[in-house]
């Protein structure tokens, strides 16, 4: 059965938002590594379903360098991707759990015509809901460079997606073409993006990517709800009126007090690091990071945000316990 073939009516993201009666539940997957077969992401997320996430969004992991030793004892620098397939894990999704999938896609790796070819087929499998990012820098190199031909910030990306949703391609001599009808959303950081130099500056640019067509804000990942609350402010205070969905992520390792705010240049609440300083396991980890997520998602359904967006890294337990608390 072809995808065009199935029962469901795919819809929006804003528009699930607009006619939702309650706070939404969605998630944030990877697509497998590299030899790993789809059954495993079909298999953990299969029992999130009965929750019914509204959406389920694909991240795209961009090309990195690795180093060959040759034969004659020389290095040899390959550029491969540990994790292809975002747009095929979508269509996969769609088809297998009538769910809307949000493919990300970054401007790193793509010249603004590979990029229109990648939303080309987009709109030929019926997914009209994209999260548009910059993407982060290349393993190896020290700051973001943009690949020649392509977009320097997601505020570009943005406004190309939103030229084609008027029917507007990069070549003007195409007879009447058909507008697409994208979904937008982008990232925000209630915690600062760490490249720049202060809040407000970056929220100059957040409002700048809802200027170019953006529709939603979905954010960083986040340990203290009283900083998504005052980004939300923030936000309104300088005129972004769009809907801000949070970023969840259940703490399910001792490692993560480190590594998340390493990776995402985040701050760990006082209270969560005592708390897991004192587990003598990781079951007991678990049990203090799925108790912080549900304190902290009861919270946020209280403030009546639109959907709580769970990073889920590919495991479900932890996102099951926290989804039975609250849908
Ligand atoms: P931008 O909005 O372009 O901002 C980047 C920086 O430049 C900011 O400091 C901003 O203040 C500044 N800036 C923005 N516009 C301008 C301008 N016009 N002029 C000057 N400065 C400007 N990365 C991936 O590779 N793949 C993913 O799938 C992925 N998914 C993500 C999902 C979410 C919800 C989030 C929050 C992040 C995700 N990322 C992903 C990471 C993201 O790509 C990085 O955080 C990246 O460094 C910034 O992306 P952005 O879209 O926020 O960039």
């Amino acid at each position: 059965m072809a995808l065009g073939q199935l029962n469901v009516i795919m819809a929006k993201v804003i528009e699930h938002i607009k006619n939702a009666k309650s706070t939404l539940f969605s998630l944030e997957i990877l697509p497998p590594s590299t030899g790993e077969s789809i059954q495993k992401l079909f298999d953990n997320l299969s029992p999130l379903m009965e929750f019914k996430p509204k959406f389920i969004d694909v991240t795209y992991h961009r090309e990195e360098y690795v180093f060959k030793k040759m034969a004659n004892g020389l290095l040899e620098q390959r550029s491969i991707r540990k994790r292809p397939g975002t747009v095929s894990i979508c269509a996969a999704l769609m088809h297998k759990f009538d769910v809307d999938t949000v493919p990300h896609i970054i401007c790193g790796g793509f010249t603004k015509e590979e990029t229109e070819y990648a939303l080309i087929d987009l709109n030929f499998l019926g997914i009209d809901n994209v999260l548009a990012l910059r993407g982060d820098c290349i393993k190896g190199q020290k700051s973001f460079e943009a690949t020649p031909g392509g977009h320097r910030y997601a505020d570009e990306l943005v406004g190309q997606i939103n030229q084609m949703n008027k029917g507007i391609y990069l070549s003007d001599e195409l007879q009447n073409p058909t507008p697409t009808k994208f979904c937008i959303g982008v990232a925000g950081y209630p915690e600062k993006h760490f490249e720049a130099p202060n809040l407000k500056t970056d929220l100059k640019y957040l409002k700048q990517k809802i200027e170019n067509g953006a529709d939603y804000i979905v954010t960083q990942m986040f340990f203290d709800n009283k900083k998504f609350f005052e980004f939300v402010d923030r936000c309104r205070a300088e005129g972004i009126n769009v809907p801000i969905i949070p970023g969840l992520k259940p703490i399910t390792a001792k490692s993560q007090m480190t590594n998340l705010p390493r990776n995402f240049y985040i701050d760990m609440p006082e209270d969560l690091i005592d708390a897991v300083e004192r587990c003598r396991s990781d079951d007991e980890v678990k049990n203090v990071g799925v108790e912080w997520a549900i304190q902290q998602a009861k919270e946020l359904v209280n403030h009546k945000v639109p959907c709580l967006h769970f990073y889920s890294m590919g495991k479900s337990t932890a996102i099951q316990q926290i989804a039975s608390k609250l849908f």
